[in-house]
């Protein structure tokens, strides 16, 4: 069984992916993290995001792999070098490209191949797993995600002023409900969730109400 969690940065996805996947006893897998990785070995080589080519030779040249929470690029452990803001802001670059996103749909397809499995990005519902038995699609208001974000960074002991945080997210959620190809939108099948209200456990405790509703009906 696959269940996809879609939705723009900073609506608590990938806690309530990864919270709801503990819960449920699936594995869980967070696509931002491949798309990031990508980007951030194009900063290493020097390629530039903004060409199609060059990004597509380099995600095709590294071997992304996950390790409990971290994320390896080639072996190497880079789960704090790719949530940078450089890494982010070149993430939403690289995933513009369409060669790089069907490798990168490519490699999702075949990690989630015969599991059951949490998986969570931006086109996960929509064009990885139109099949999926469980959709969900998360919104939240933008101030409240920034605010989100600001907490995550200074607890990491980065002060980001909010304006900024809102300003980047704004940039980076443009670039991906514009592009070109699998733009972020919600599954026509897909539970509309607005986690605003909500604190993570309660918005597992709804994503999982809805999964074990789905699960019971096979
Ligand atoms: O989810 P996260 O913020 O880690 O994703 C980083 C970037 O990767 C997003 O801004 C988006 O441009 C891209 N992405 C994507 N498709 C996915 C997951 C992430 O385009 N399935």
């Amino acid at each position: 069984m696959i269940v996809t969690i879609d939705g723009p940065a900073g609506t608590g996805k990938s806690t309530a992916a990864r919270g709801l996947a503990q819960r449920i006893g699936f594995d869980f897998l967070d696509t931002g993290a491949m798309y990031r990785a990508v980007a951030w070995a194009c900063l290493q080589r020097g390629a530039d995001v903004h060409a199609p080519d060059a990004v597509a030779s380099v995600a095709a040249a590294i071997n992304i792999g996950f390790s409990g929470r971290s994320t390896l690029v080639d072996g190497l452990d880079v789960s704090s070098e790719i949530r940078s803001p450089e890494s982010s802001r070149a993430a939403s670059i690289v995933a513009q490209h369409p060669a790089v996103r069907s490798q990168l749909v490519q490699q999702q397809q075949r990690i989630a191949a015969s599991r059951n499995i949490v998986c969570e990005g931006r086109d996960q519902g929509t064009v990885a797993f139109p099949q999926a038995e469980c959709k969900f699609f998360l919104t939240a208001d933008a101030r409240e995600r920034a605010l989100r974000r600001q907490q995550e960074l200074a607890a990491a002991g980065q002060q980001v002023p909010l304006d900024e945080l809102i300003a980047e997210q704004t940039a980076r959620d443009d670039r991906d409900a514009n592009r070109e190809v699998a733009p972020l939108r919600p599954a026509d099948d897909a539970i509309v969730i607005d986690t605003t209200p909500y604190g993570a456990e309660g918005v597992i405790d709804l994503l999982e109400q809805h999964v074990r509703l789905r699960m019971a009906a096979r």
